[in-house]
């Protein structure tokens, strides 16, 4: 009878250590996960006129007006609508199609 007890008790222990264990585990992997996740979506929700590799003007001209709005300062950074940079929160400058290609061509041979 004793020993029935202590085991349910000794049991219920492991249980609930398990339990928290497990759920400190995963809220420990949520969490890493969410920090993972949420970063970049963060950062997306900012960056994603952050342009890289090859930029695609014409696709980020989603209106079809012929014009983006680019920073002056980061030129990769291209938006269709009019905000700010998110690296030197610059406002946007709006401009042609032609001109932000011509910009960008200007700062990839300047830079690289
Ligand atoms: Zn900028």
């Amino acid at each position: 009878m004793k020993k029935s007890i202590f085991l349910s008790f000794m049991l219920s222990i492991i249980l609930e250590g398990c339990m928290m264990l497990g759920m400190g585990g995963m809220g420990g992997m949520n969490h890493n996960h969410d920090h993972g996740a949420m970063n970049p979506e963060k950062q997306s929700a900012d960056s994603n006129i952050v342009r890289t590799g090859a930029i695609d003007l014409i696709s980020i001209d989603k209106n079809n007006d012929g014009k983006v709005f680019q920073d002056q300062m980061d030129w990769n950074v291209i938006s269709d609508a009019p905000g700010n940079c998110p690296l030197c929160k610059m406002t946007l400058k709006e401009v042609t199609l032609e001109t932000a290609k011509k910009n960008l061509l200007d700062h990839n041979s300047k830079t690289k």
